[in-house]
């Protein structure tokens, strides 16, 4: 299998382009979710590849490959979802490594009346800019995996250099007045809980209100840990409201044992 190329246009090279140009590098579809775009029914696509090689990618089957399905087969797909969804949501891999195809997308979903959000990692801010600049996209959520500087950041994404790729996602997103959660996952060796203020100090400066802290869990395959309990991602999260100021938000899977939905804060 090859990894997506790297460059900052997109995975898409020119020449696949030409030789693809109704072709989606496709990952999935799931017709109906509501934890993509929290408290929303969507419509989420899946994007294959991703520049990134996060050690614990849950995703990590979609990192690479292709499996290229014609863009009408995914048309199909989200137009019978429609009736029951209020969005579309872009996710992966990594989806703005297909630049064409994710603004096909979104064109379809507005119209047929739907919102559309991204998932993304941030390698792409060219990408994203000419997608917001569009209003093709209605909401942003951008994982920030580390402060954002190497070596901590090629720590959590097996890359150097994506740091500043991500400040100009989160700097464009702001710029435009796009709607943007971040989102950052903890492990228990990483980010430490002194990253994780780091992380919310710096949106702060930026005016960004609020992170959402999301638990961290072995992906398939790898040698298993146990996840970050559920209630020190409480208590981290209350601490970032506390000692920085901004909203915080915990999220874990319903089958920890820690897990208490009705204690999750807000
Ligand atoms: S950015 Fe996402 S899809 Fe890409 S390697 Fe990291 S976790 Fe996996």
């Amino acid at each position: 299998m090859k990894d997506v190329g790297g460059d900052e246009k997109g995975g898409e090279k020119e020449g696949d382009l030409e030789q693809q140009s109704c072709r989606v590098n496709l990952g999935g579809i799931v017709p109906l979710s509501t934890v993509d775009w929290t408290g929303v029914a969507a419509t989420v696509v899946f994007l294959r590849g991703c520049p990134l090689k996060c050690p614990h990618c849950q995703n990590w089957h979609l990192r690479s490959g292709e499996s290229f399905e014609d863009l009408a087969v995914v048309e199909e797909k989200i137009r019978s979802a429609s009736p029951f969804v209020s969005c579309v949501v872009l996710s992966g891999g990594e989806p703005l490594a297909q630049p064409r195809a994710a603004r096909k997308i979104a064109g379809l979903a507005k119209e047929l009346g739907l919102k559309v959000g991204v998932e993304t990692c941030g390698f792409y801010p060219n990408v994203l800019r000419d997608l917001l600049e569009a209003r093709s996209i209605d909401h942003v959520f951008l994982d920030v995996k580390a402060p954002l500087a190497d070596p901590e950041y090629s720590r959590a994404t097996g890359r150097e250099n994506v740091a500043p790729k991500v400040r100009e996602c989160l700097e464009t997103s702001l710029q435009l007045g796009v709607p943007l959660e971040v989102r950052t996952t903890v492990f228990p060796e990483m980010p430490s809980r002194e990253e994780v203020g780091t992380i919310g100090e710096l949106l702060r400066t930026l005016g960004i209100s609020r992170l959402t802290i999301q638990q961290g869990r072995p992906r398939e395959g790898e040698e298993p840990f146990d996840p970050v309990p559920a209630k020190e991602l409480r208590d981290l999260a209350e601490a970032v409201k506390k000692l920085i100021g901004i909203e915080a938000e915990y999220r874990v899977r319903g089958d920890d044992e820690d897990f208490d939905e009705d204690e999750q804060r807000k």
